[in-house]
């Protein structure tokens, strides 16, 4: 372990970040790392705990207190053989996931949590400078294909696991770029676009390769990729947003988020879009509070917006953990992101009514307050508006960042006889293959919306599955 009673003498610490008037300048990341000292610091908090529940609370099961342990004997290279035995991408998690892992930390349960996320940034990060990472091409190859539909992370982290095993990868990407919303969502200042075309280039050194501008059941069929290939992996997202079907929602000026932030991203590619979405001067108002919605907010002050409002329905969460809601669960908490703070107001309990313009243009969004109750038989919470609470804000420009319910599947279900599950979602057995023999699905395109350590966990123990009915039908 660390240093023993490491965590009484040293406090946590994160990374710093550059003032907010500095960020607001660019697009690029804003962290600031912790020194190295700093970070061996940390490691020694680490308790080595018996049971550790960090690594429970951590989808990909990532051996966390064997690398803080290394990292506090600054032995990099071994803490960086550790990580990556768990995790394809560490660079990704390390800058965007929202660290369970931290959440169940047995510190956290009257203390501050292990700063886990830093430590394992920074060991990915020292790994690349030292050149601990390096491309990898099988010995031998099996003589199987293997085509993934999809480069989010889930498709990515499957197309590494099943090149490893010797199997000839090809992953097949709609957009001109691979990364998914590691490239097309999720914006430059959460991840900057060099560090997944460092991945990517990596891998096809490593021999995979990528056919972007290729839409899956539109240039090629599903049946046509099936007799092309032995395996067909379909890692496609959850494309499909949740809309916002009131009055006025076709005035001009209401947005899907991510008709907006891919725009961004890609004007920061060197891209020219014509006619843009843009907040410069506007008085913004941003529906949903979750990682989305936030990375409109950053997006929209990036671009000089003159207000912006955040409106979210739920309650405002708790400052500290509820009495119904104990370590080592994930912490149902107020949660202010970096993009948050660089400026915005936030309304909670706020029902949108709807919508009304000036000559077709938006100007103004009618909202209600609501309050919840938890209904006493089915336990569920029940939003009930508040009579007379009805007012009205100004807006120029609105996006709605209501989450995404279901991939997109028109194109394959047409083809193949694909089953869906309740909510849309590719349905799978337990070993990630689809109601059609060979056809497997992993991340949001299975799963539903989730998260960037989700699908990478979904693409590895898919490519798992894979490997095994590949290895038995040989
Ligand atoms: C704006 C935004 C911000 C987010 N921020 C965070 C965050 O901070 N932290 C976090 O952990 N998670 C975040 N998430 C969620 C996270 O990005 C996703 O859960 C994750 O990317 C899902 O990975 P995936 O591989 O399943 O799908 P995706 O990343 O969605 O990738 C799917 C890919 O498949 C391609 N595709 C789809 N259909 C076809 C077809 N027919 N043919 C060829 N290609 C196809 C798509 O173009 C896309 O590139 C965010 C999501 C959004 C939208
Ligand atoms: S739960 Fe926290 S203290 Fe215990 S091993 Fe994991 S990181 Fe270390």
């Amino acid at each position: 372990m660390g240093e023993v009673k490491g965590f009484l003498k040293f406090k946590r610490e994160v990374s710093g970040y550059q003032k907010t008037e500095d960020r607001l300048k660019h697009w690029d990341e804003f962290a600031i790392p912790l020194e190295d000292e700093k970070l061996r610091n940390q490691g020694a908090r680490c308790m080595d705990c018996g049971v550790p529940f960090c690594q429970s609370g951590c989808p990909v099961s990532n051996i966390i207190p064997d690398w803080n342990d290394f990292v506090y004997r600054n032995n990099w290279e071994a803490a960086y053989k550790r990580l990556s035995s768990t995790n394809n991408f560490p660079e990704f998690t390390g800058r965007v996931c929202p660290a369970p892992c931290e959440n169940s930390c047995t510190l956290a349960f009257n203390e501050d949590a292990v700063t886990i996320k830093q430590i394992e940034l920074s060991i990915i990060e020292n790994a690349f400078k030292n050149d601990f990472v390096k491309s990898v091409k099988p010995k031998k190859r099996s003589g199987k294909t293997v085509a993934v539909v999809g480069s989010g992370p889930a498709g990515l982290a499957c197309a590494d696991e099943l090149n490893k095993k010797g199997h000839s990868v090809t992953v097949f990407e709609k957009n001109e770029l691979p990364g998914g919303l590691l490239t097309f969502g999720i914006p430059n200042f959460k991840l900057d676009k060099w560090v997944v075309k460092r991945r990517i280039s990596l891998m096809e050194e490593s021999g995979i390769v990528f056919k972007t501008n290729t839409n899956i059941g539109v240039d090629i069929t599903l049946t046509k990729l099936k007799e092309d290939s032995d395996i067909v992996v379909l890692c496609g997202g959850a494309e499909k947003s949740r809309e916002l079907d009131i009055p006025g929602r076709n005035l001009e000026g209401i947005h899907l988020a991510m008709e907006f932030l891919p725009q961004q991203n890609r004007i920061n590619m060197g891209q020219k879009i014509s006619d843009p979405i843009n907040a410069t001067g506007k008085n913004v108002v941003v529906i949903g509070g979750g990682d989305t919605g936030s990375d409109c907010i950053g997006t929209s002050n990036r671009q000089g917006a003159k207000s912006i409002v955040n409106l979210e329905l739920m309650p405002k969460p708790p400052v500290k953990r509820a009495g119904d809601n104990p370590w080592p669960q994930w912490a149902r908490i107020e949660r202010t992101s970096t993009s948050h703070e660089e400026g915005c107001k936030r309304e909670y309990s706020v029902l949108t009514k709807s919508f009304e313009g000036v000559n077709n243009k938006v100007k103004k969004l009618n909202l209600i307050k609501v309050e919840w109750s938890k209904d006493r038989s089915s336990g569920r919470m029940q939003m009930r508006e508040i009579p007379n609470s009805e007012f009205s804000i100004e807006a120029d420009l609105v996006f709605l960042a209501l989450g995404f319910v279901s991939p997109n599947t028109k194109n394959f279900t047409s083809d193949i006889n694909l089953t869906l599950d309740q909510r849309g979602n590719i349905k799978t057995d337990e070993n990630y293959m689809t109601t059609v023999d060979g056809i497997f699905s992993a991340g949001d395109m299975r799963r539903g919306q989730s998260l960037v350590v989700w699908a990478i966990d979904e693409g590895r123990k898919a490519a798992k599955s894979i490997h095994q009915y590949v290895s038995e039908n040989d």
